[in-house]
């Protein structure tokens, strides 16, 4: 019997590594949302900002990797980091168990499910789970955020202060909200 506890329950000595990755260009509240459940469930959440070079971000590396940090400094064990190259090789070099992506609407499963299955192919040790943001935050997206700034619109609900002065920089006049 207690065998079978054993197996449900591992030691508490193992620490139970997440990666959540993504571009975060920019980071929205619906990644925050993301972060803080993915912290409460795991031992350590690592923000994997990707670098790909087949996307144009609006913010550098760097910069997505800061406006990250400042809104999870409460967070004590959520770290930022940016990687490039294969997420399953990343993983592996991090200790990670699982990895996170935040699911929104239908919308978003049939590529995340092509990914997930992939990843595993690649690897068969690295999990993939799925979070659901609040659902206020269901419809977020970077793309749509960038452009609301870019036409004028007020971003503050959202993403974060620093990321909306952040947009307000980069559009000038127009992100004025
Ligand atoms: P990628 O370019 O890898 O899709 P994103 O930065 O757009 O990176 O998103 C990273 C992850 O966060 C993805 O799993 C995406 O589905 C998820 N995500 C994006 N926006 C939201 C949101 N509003 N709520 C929950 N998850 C989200």
């Amino acid at each position: 019997m207690s065998g079978f506890f054993f197996t449900l329950n591992p030691p508490s000595s193992i620490m139970r590594t997440v990666i959540y990755p993504g571009s975060f260009d920019p980071p929205t509240n619906g990644h925050l949302d993301v972060i803080q459940r993915a912290s409460r469930l795991f031992d350590r959440v690592i923000v994997g900002v990707a670098r790909n070079e087949n996307k144009q971000p609006l913010f550098t590396l760097a910069e997505r990797r800061t406006l990250i940090e400042e809104s999870v400094v409460d967070l004590g064990n959520v770290e930022v980091d940016v990687f490039e190259g294969l997420l399953v090789e990343y993983v592996e070099k991090q200790n990670g168990n699982a990895v996170i992506r935040g699911l929104r609407a239908v919308s978003d499963f049939e590529f995340e499910f092509q990914m997930a299955l992939m990843n595993r192919k690649l690897n068969e040790k690295v999990e993939t789970l799925f979070m659901m943001p609040r659902a206020s935050y269901s419809f977020l997206s970077s793309h749509l955020v960038k452009e609301i700034a870019s036409l004028g619109g007020d971003v503050s609900a959202f993403v974060t202060q620093s990321v909306r002065k952040a947009l307000q920089s980069r559009f000038g006049k127009a992100a004025r909200n």
